[in-house]
């Protein structure tokens, strides 16, 4: 019996008649989290955690049916027992579990179990069945600890600010933003906002989340933000709106920032591998964890890091081919 799998919409419960983060238009979608290779438009019904709400509502209208529901809140479909548990992944990410006839199947999305201190931490869920994402599946992604990379961004913002630079840092608006400005240490100076990360701050704010940092506008005055730190995203690499921002030294903060070369080969002054997914030591120890039989391997290095299950821990593990991707530096 199999729970959960894929086909042209996406991943699919026959047993329940409904989606998890599907990539075309079904009736019935059970959403991850806000990002927007797991949040399509074009549901029929998206039941999804409180805090992804509003972020729904932003990124795809007002006008959609949405369903809140709660961690560890039980939801019954078809006879298919559903529920929710943090994936510490971003702010309202889950990891949706399926009971049905004895079995359980868990779908992590995408997590991490390292806590960032904004997104509800990972919480470990025991399962039979395990899709789990593998975005850095491979052992050179090991990640330093996120109290080291806060300390080296606040320490370069606060050298930068000395030489009167302005410090712009570039991040995904949902998730890695929030992250960031969490840990600005507001001592060294002020913090100013991309738009685009100023409406997702504003959508959470809904859900009483309360982040530091002004709007830039067409009225901001340059010597306003002499020295400050100014949090992007990186599609804002290159666009006239951040030439107005200079002098500036700017860097990129994503997983991805861990190879060598990636920084170069985007073209910023510093990378800081801050990134919301699990490395390759958490990934191993999710599926240690789990005290799942099967695994699914998807979002990434699926074949290697499949492979790998196999032969280190001789679990059967398979290959999900989804539509999912973070692969650009933008959004890991
Ligand atoms: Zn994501
Ligand atoms: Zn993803």
């Amino acid at each position: 019996m199999s729970l959960l799998s894929v086909n042209e919409f996406g991943l699919y419960c026959k047993q329940g008649d409904f989606y998890i983060d599907p990539w075309k238009p079904v009736k019935t979608a059970l959403i991850t989290h806000g990002h927007s290779d797991h949040m399509r438009w074009g549901m029929g019904h998206y039941i999804c955690h409180h805090h992804t709400v509003p972020i729904l509502r932003l990124r795809l209208g007002a006008e959609n049916d949405v369903q809140g529901i709660a961690y560890e809140e039980v939801l019954e479909i078809n006879g298919v027992t559903i529920s929710f548990h943090p994936a510490g992944h971003i702010i309202g990410s889950a990891q949706i579990r399926l009971a049905f006839a004895g079995e359980v199947w868990l779908f992590t999305g995408d997590y991490k179990l390292e806590h960032d201190g904004v997104s509800q931490p990972y919480s470990l869920v025991k399962c039979d069945h395990f899709i789990t994402e593998s975005t850095f599946g491979l052992p050179i992604y090991n990640f330093p600890a996120n109290q080291t990379i806060y300390s080296d961004i606040n320490a370069w913002w606060h050298s930068n600010a000395e030489e009167g630079m302005n410090t712009v840092l570039l991040g995904y608006a949902l998730g890695k933003a929030q992250n960031i400005l969490a840990h600005a240490d507001q001592t060294i100076g002020d913090i100013f906002l991309h738009g685009a990360v100023d409406n997702v701050n504003q959508a959470l704010s809904e859900v009483g989340y309360t982040f530091p940092g002004t709007r830039i506008t067409a009225d901001t005055r340059r010597d306003a933000i002499r020295g400050a730190l100014i949090v992007a995203p990186p599609s804002a690499m290159d666009t006239p709106w951040l030439r107005t921002l200079k002098p500036y030294r700017i860097a990129m903060c994503s997983g991805w920032m861990q190879l060598r070369g990636a920084r170069r080969r985007r073209g910023v002054d510093r990378g800081f591998a801050l990134s919301d997914h699990c490395d390759w030591r958490q990934l191993n120890q999710a599926i240690q964890q789990t005290g799942a039989k099967h695994v699914y391997v998807t979002h990434g290095y699926e074949h290697n890091f499949s492979k790998w299950v196999r032969e280190e821990y001789h679990i059967e593990a398979a290959i999900f081919k989804t539509l999912y991707n973070d692969a650009e530096e933008d959004n890991a």
